[in-house]
């Protein structure tokens, strides 16, 4: 288990309910390699969104540490932080959030453009990568001329156009139907498979889970390997 791409430690998280403290995460342990492939299950209120909201640097633990590409997400500034998470990861909530006017082709486009890259790479990297989730003819489409699961696809090569080593996905199937499912997990295993990069689903959904190489369940605020 030698240089993760991911690796937290001693993860607490506890918020304030009136003058109770809740504790959702409890001295909680991760890593995660490169190339892996990671369910994170758990019942609902578990602490899921939680934890991956920490592990992408949206939000801050109470205590712990997370070793990003070596480098700790939360001992730097908030500009060194949004450096690192628009270089080594990608996310993908749980409602996709696509810019509603703007093409797919923008919208994949759009993390590339704040970096002030030039025009015709960018574009090309945005298209490429429509491509490859099979959205090649849908790249002039606006969010609301798309179903659920090319949204969703759309919402997978933005994550990926920074060329991240590690993608978290809150819930990627969650709102879609069996067969749109079934569309994201083979996408989600190709890029797997062919570029290496690493994906944390967190999921409530068991066949998402079954196709990964580690289940973890999250319980009393710590990960146990799921059997
Ligand atoms: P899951 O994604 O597993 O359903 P969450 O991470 O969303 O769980 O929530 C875990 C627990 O933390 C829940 O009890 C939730 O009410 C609580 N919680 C989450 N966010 C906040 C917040 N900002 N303030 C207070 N409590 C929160
Ligand atoms: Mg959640």
């Amino acid at each position: 288990m030698s240089n993760p791409v991911m690796l937290a430690s001693g993860i607490n998280k506890s918020y304030l309910d009136g003058d109770r403290e809740i504790t959702v995460l409890n001295q909680l342990d991760f890593s995660l390699q490169a190339g892996e492939q990671v369910a994170i299950i758990g019942s609902s209120g578990s602490g899921k969104s939680t934890l991956l909201n920490i592990l992408g640097g949206l939000d801050r633990p109470s205590s712990g540490t997370v070793m990003v590409q070596q480098q700790d997400l939360f001992a730097c500034s908030e500009k060194q932080r949004a450096a690192l998470r628009n270089q080594a990861l990608g996310f993908v909530y749980q409602f996709h959030h696509l810019l509603p006017e703007f093409t797919a082709l923008e919208n994949v486009a759009m993390p590339l453009l704040l970096r002030q890259r030039p025009i015709p790479e960018v574009r090309q990297k945005a298209a490429d990568l429509l491509a490859a989730v099979g959205l090649a003819s849908r790249m002039t489409h606006k969010p609301a001329q798309l179903s659920g699961g090319e949204r969703q696809r759309v919402a997978i090569a933005r994550a990926l156009v920074g060329e991240p080593g590690c993608v978290l996905m809150d819930e990627p199937t969650g709102n879609l139907d069996r067969s749109t499912a079934a569309e994201v997990q083979l996408v989600i295993d190709r890029l797997n498979e062919e570029q290496g990069i690493a994906f944390v689903l967190v999921t409530h959904d068991p066949e998402l889970a079954a196709r990964t190489s580690r289940i973890l369940e999250l319980k009393d605020g710590q990960l146990v390997a799921h059997s």
